[in-house]
Order: C-alpha cells, then structure tokens, then sequence
C-alpha cells in the first residue's frame, strides 16, 4: 500500500510547488489616466494633473489682450482673439480697411 500511496503524495508536493511558482502578482491594471477637463490633456500622474490645472487653469485665469484690453479665462481665447488684431482673419472690418 505505501508504494502506492508515495507516488501520490511527491505528485501532491509537486503540484504545490508548481503552484507556489506561478503565483502570479496582481497585474496593474491600467488606471483611468488623470484627463484635464479643462484642454482634455491626458497626464500619467493625478499629481501633474492637478499641477497643470493649478498652473494653467486657475492661476492664470485672467489673460489680458494687450491692445484692446479685453480680458479672457484662457490663453488660448486669447490667442484667437489677438488674431484678429493681427488682421490674419478676414472677418474683421481690419482687413476690408487694407484691401
Ligand atoms: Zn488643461
Ligand atoms: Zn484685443
């Protein structure tokens, strides 16, 4: 009987140590990656995120147009603003005046 019964039990062990080897770490799973609302900027920390909205979204909130004075929340309302005193969108009365 105890030759058949030791086989068994050294497949037993095996099997547990065979177990013990593929104990497999939780993977990362890929985190919902911090997203800017604001500019839809994606960051690979919650930190950087929450810096560049300090930096970009709320400290400089007031972006001043320098030649009318007109005041917007983003930089890049500005920008597209200021185009238009740069006479590069037609639209404006600008550009029918050096026509
Ligand atoms: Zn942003
Ligand atoms: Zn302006």
């Amino acid at each position: 009987m105890e030759v058949f019964t030791l086989p068994i039990f050294q497949k037993l062990n095996k099997l547990q140590n065979c177990q013990e080897e593929e104990i497999i770490e939780p993977l990362d799973e890929p985190e919902h990656q911090p997203t800017c609302e604001e500019c839809k900027k994606v960051f690979t920390n919650n930190s950087k995120l929450q810096r560049h909205i300090r930096e970009i979204h709320q400290n400089l909130k007031q972006f001043r147009c320098e030649q009318c004075g007109k005041e917007f929340k983003r930089s890049q309302h500005l920008k597209r603003h200021q185009l238009t005193h740069s006479g590069s969108r037609p639209f404006e009365c600008e550009s029918t005046k050096q026509i």
